[in-house]
């Protein structure tokens, strides 16, 4: 019997781990952590033997293939010593794919692919479509293997799960865009997490689509650089495409297959100019699925906001608070800035990841009023926006953030969470961050 080698104990490894028993193969985990009490739990359920708090080489150097979780780096010594004795190491996509003849849609890039899943999926099922959501959310796709039936997957893809595959391949791939993100992860060298963005599209079909911001100037630098034989699918809001999405007199205007159909832009669910692109992404997967346009309209105008992303929290004293947790880069905090008509209150700051704010500099001078900044150290954000506000302060905890900022704030503003950064100097995680700043509102 072959053995199969999972390293890393939460959602992916375990997932992985259950499809491997599944499949009869001889299994073991190994997590150089602790493990999570309700993934013990399933591994218990499964009969699957693991490790914690270690890695003990006799039990791994056996295997005859390792599935790796996308939270260990490629540079992690275990992993070393696995490729240097020639086992090959996999992703958990890379792995569950080979069981599973379902079309998929994948969807990675920097930005908005949590929004962009969410509305293909819900476009799909509202089509009715027997379809499954995974990959960053909920549940690992290897577990739906193992114990699902789906026609279809949208999966939510990060680059690390895209690191170590081999013949995984989507029907429909999307690069949502590409911004710089987790460098450190790939040598600080942007050219690597371009291309592991990209390898999302290695093994893409002539008959298969691939979905792209065209107005991403970096995902069309590297298109230039390389050969896709696969349907290509632009949307853009600064031009006309003869096949793809493009905006044209406040219209989506979708061409595809020599069709061309329109959705009003008021008529989008989700506002603000980062979910144009969302929407025209998601209703080209829609399409290449085969949903009616009629479907597709209704889909996005009927579509509920997601937590943590640009979520209207309540209004008190005509005071809009907005929960944008999921706002852990520069990126998306310009684009939760930039669709802000009102003047905003702006809480920003936590785990800096060598941001640069100097993008922000025209928004900020143009929409704030006044910063809260919230995290241990704040020093990065006083330098880059202490002289364009007037006013600034310091919070060391979501209560005392939204108190400061209410203070601030005049009827007719929006306190704006969105943070640049990640969470963990104050909080467990951004969904963390966003509940209890979601809660201090509600004590406000
Ligand atoms: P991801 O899953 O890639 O982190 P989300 O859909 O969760 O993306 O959105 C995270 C944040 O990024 C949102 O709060 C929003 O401010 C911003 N955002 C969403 N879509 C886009 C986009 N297409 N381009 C840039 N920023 C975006």
């Amino acid at each position: 019997m072959e053995r199969i080698v999972v390293l890393g104990g939460a959602e992916s490894g375990v997932g992985a781990a259950v499809l491997a028993k599944v499949k009869g193969y001889d299994v073991f985990l190994s997590d150089y952590g602790q493990i999570k009490d309700e993934y013990i739990k399933t591994l218990t359920d499964w009969n699957i033997p693991f490790e914690q708090g270690k890695h003990s080489e006799e039990l791994i150097l056996n295997a005859d293939e390792v599935v790796k979780s996308p939270g260990i780096p490629g540079t992690a010594p275990m992993v070393k010593k696995i490729r240097e004795k020639g086992i090959r190491v996999v992703s958990e996509i890379e792995f569950a794919s080979r069981y599973d003849s379902a079309k998929k849609i994948c969807i990675t890039g920097s930005n908005g692919k949590t929004t962009t899943t969410s509305l293909i999926y819900y476009l799909l099922q509202n089509a009715g479509l027997n379809v499954g959501l995974g990959g960053n959310i909920g549940k690992s796709y290897a577990y739906q293997v193992a114990t699902e039936h789906f026609d279809y997957y949208v999966l939510e893809i990060s680059s690390f799960q895209l690191d170590d595959i081999y013949d995984f391949r989507p029907d429909i791939a999307i690069i949502t865009n590409i911004t710089p993100d987790h460098l450190d992860r790939y040598d600080h060298k942007m050219e690597n997490y371009v291309a592991a963005k990209f390898n999302i599209t290695r093994n893409l079909r002539e008959d298969d689509c691939f979905i792209f911001d065209s107005d991403d100037a970096i995902t069309i630098g590297h298109l230039s650089k390389i050969v896709l034989r696969c349907k290509m699918l632009p949307y853009t809001q600064e031009k006309e495409v003869e096949e793809g999405a493009f905006v044209k007199d406040n219209k989506i205007v979708l061409r595809y297959d020599k069709q061309e159909s329109n959705i009003f832009l008021e008529e989008l669910a989700l506002g603000g100019r980062h979910n144009v692109y969302n929407s025209m992404a998601a209703a080209l997967a829609a399409k290449a699925a085969g949903v009616e346009n009629e479907v597709i309209r209704q889909s996005l105008s009927s579509f509920q906001a997601i937590e943590h992303r640009l979520e209207p929290v309540m209004s008190i004293k005509d005071v809009l608070y907005i929960n944008d947790s999921k706002a852990t880069n520069v990126d998306s905090a310009w684009y939760a800035l930039e669709c802000q008509k009102r003047p905003v209150v702006w809480i920003v700051g936590g785990k800096d990841k060598g941001n640069d704010y100097s993008v922000l500099d025209d928004l900020v001078r143009e929409k704030v009023k006044g910063i809260v900044c919230l995290g241990v150290d704040n020093a990065k954000i006083h330098e880059a926006f202490g002289g364009m506000v007037s006013r600034m302060e310091d919070a060391s905890s979501a209560d005392e953030a939204v108190k400061k900022a209410a203070a601030m704030a005049e009827a007719g503003d929006v306190v704006l969470l969105s943070p640049c950064c990640a969470s963990f100097d104050l909080f467990d995680n951004y969904e963390d961050r966003g509940r209890k700043f979601k809660d201090a509102v509600r004590n406000l």
